[in-house]
């Protein structure tokens, strides 16, 4: 087997309809966000093993991270936010585990509001704008 970097697949549509249903009942305010979720899988060596944690974030091993695409990658055809999630490590998660981890990940995404009206701002494409906060907890 050759050594290979990280490597990436869309999610499961499960795993993204776990995505929509806590947007709907927790999220509401990203209702009208396209949230992309990706796999990752941890570079490995040339034996198969990982060579390090497939997500880190701030120098520490991650079960998940989430930013908001840039106006260039929206136009490029991406969606709004992205969550990228351990695809080594999820197939192991019970469904519970998966749902607080994709909830902690939707908590970081905020819509963009015009500071004097109050109402959700909207890029050069016509989509909310989306920006993502920094996490206070690890992950
Ligand atoms: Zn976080």
């Amino acid at each position: 087997m050759a050594a290979k970097g990280k490597t990436y697949k869309r999610a499961s549509g499960e795993m993204i309809e776990v995505v929509e249903e806590l947007v709907m009942k927790y999220h509401d305010r990203l209702l009208d966000c396209n949230i992309e979720v990706l796999l990752v899988y941890a570079a490995k060596d040339k034996y198969g093993e990982p060579k390090g944690p497939a997500i880190t974030l701030r120098g520490k091993a991650a079960y998940a991270c989430v930013r908001a695409t840039t106006l260039e990658e929206r136009v490029a055809g991406r969606g709004d936010a992205i969550i990228w999630v351990d695809g080594d490590d999820c197939g192991d998660w019970p469904d519970s585990r998966l749902r607080a981890i994709m909830d902690h990940e939707l908590t970081h995404l905020e819509i963009v509001e015009n500071s004097k009206t109050g109402m959700p701002e909207n890029d050069d494409l016509g989509r909310p704008k989306v920006q993502s906060q920094r996490s206070r907890s690890v992950n």
